[in-house]
């Protein structure tokens, strides 16, 4: 382990909460182990994460549908996937324990037991006829659904890894029998691309492929990859061979034009955990630098080396931060308001304001968010129309004219 690894978790746990980025569910009553809570920062995160996702495995692409269903099926959907039966887990008591979390849908005697979504897979599943007679699609295609899903897992731990309510992005990818193999090495090069794109150190990513007996009861060949988190080499996301279990059990299947036959398609999975990418993204962007001269006048913040989460641009929960000087000049504020905050936001829209503190614990605050460009609004600004932007990484600044503030961020990003 580096320096910085030292209580790694621990700091990242502890920056979440000072910042914004993640709470621990229902917290003024104690929690509720496997729970949390996204608050603004965690969730402009989360959807960037999510936004980029979509953006390239479903509207960037001719061969990808989307869905959202419903998290509460009818039970016979779990039956027929080998959830009721398979989806086990053992106890430290040594019992076995299905992982589903049972909810009651109606009530007295009319209740029927059904359960929360373990997955978001089996929605798509459930929905591939519907697909097919609305949109006629030709071998292979995908259904893309970004969604909750729920597990009571015995041991949640580690914070954003292993909860019991959790988000995931899934794919279903259809294919020919024999032609699984081919689409398993492309889907695998394809979640590596999108990996490396949105910031996650790859230097941490590894491949595993997953053993026989050790695979999930549906999947003939499993790629997980896994990353270095500071409690160990753990799985990040899956790619699994389906075959065309699910679709067999439910009895659906497909006719293939081309070879004028009914078929029951193969399924290729690339699944993604939102959360595990959160905690990923903030592992790979944590930053100490102990040459930081940053030294906090805030009460109860202390000294230390400045710390800075380095998202890519695009990923960050704050494009931008604007500052004026003091709060309290009137000329400041104004000029801060209207001609560089307001364009700056109807232009990246992820911009924030700032005007809490003294400047140092201002760029300490947004280094911590991640945030690669402050800009300050300062006395000069008023005579020449220039004002100062600080870069997050090399915590250099220069001086720049308003009028090309949009230009300069847009490049940069
Ligand atoms: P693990 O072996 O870690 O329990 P899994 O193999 O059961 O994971 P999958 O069933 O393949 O996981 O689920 C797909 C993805 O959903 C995982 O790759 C992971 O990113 C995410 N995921 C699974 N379980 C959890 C959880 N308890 N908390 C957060 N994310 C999860």
């Amino acid at each position: 382990m580096s320096k910085t690894d030292d209580n790694l978790m621990e700091k990242i746990v502890s920056l979440c909460k000072r910042r914004g980025f993640v709470f621990q569910s229902s917290e003024i009553y104690g929690g509720l182990a496997g729970f949390y809570d996204y608050g603004h920062y965690g969730l402009a995160l989360q959807n960037n994460i999510k936004n980029s996702w979509w953006k390239k495995f479903v509207d960037s692409r001719r061969d990808m549908y989307g869905l959202n269903s419903s998290i509460i099926f009818n039970p016979k959907v779990w039956v027929a996937s080998g959830h009721v039966a398979g989806f086990l887990s053992t106890t430290p008591e040594g019992k076995k324990f299905n992982e589903m979390f049972q909810t009651q849908v109606g009530a007295g005697e009319e209740a029927i037991t059904s359960y929360l979504r373990p997955e978001t897979a089996q929605g798509i599943f459930v929905n591939f006829k519907n697909l097919i007679d609305a949109h006629h699609p030709k071998l292979p295609f995908g259904i893309a659904q970004i969604g909750k899903a729920f597990r009571n897992e015995i041991a949640p731990r580690d914070f954003l890894f292993r909860q019991r309510e959790f988000e995931q992005m899934e794919i279903e990818y259809f294919v020919r029998a024999s032609e699984w193999e081919k689409y398993f090495e492309y889907w695998k090069d394809e979640m590596l691309e999108w990996m490396k794109e949105i910031g996650i150190d790859m230097t941490k990513v590894h491949e595993l492929e997953v053993p026989n007996g050790e695979r999930a009861h549906y999947s003939k060949r499993t790629t997980d990859f896994e990353f270095d988190y500071p409690f160990g080499r753990k799985e990040l996301f899956g790619l699994a061979y389906r075959t065309n279990f699910d679709l067999s059990n439910h009895k659906l299947d497909y006719i293939d034009e081309e070879k004028n036959e009914k078929i029951v398609p193969h399924v290729i999975e690339p699944t993604f955990g939102v959360d595990r990418a959160v905690l990923a993204l903030l592992l790979s962007a944590y930053k100490e630098d102990p040459e930081g001269k940053q030294v906090s006048n805030g009460a109860g913040e202390k000294d230390g080396p400045r710390v800075y989460l380095k998202f890519k641009p695009n990923m960050a929960p704050v494009i931008c931060a604007v500052s004026p000087l003091l709060k309290n000049k009137p000329e400041l504020v104004e000029y801060a308001n209207t001609k560089v905050y307001a364009p700056l936001k109807a232009e990246f829209g992820r911009v924030a304001w700032d005007d809490n503190g003294n400047i140092g614990k201002r760029y300490r605050r947004q280094d911590e968010i991640g945030t690669p460009y402050c800009i300050v609004i300062d006395f000069d600004t008023l005579k020449d129309d220039t004002v100062t932007i600080r870069d997050r990484d090399t915590a250099l600044q220069e001086r720049i004219k308003v009028s090309d503030l949009v230009k300069y961020i847009e490049e940069k990003i």
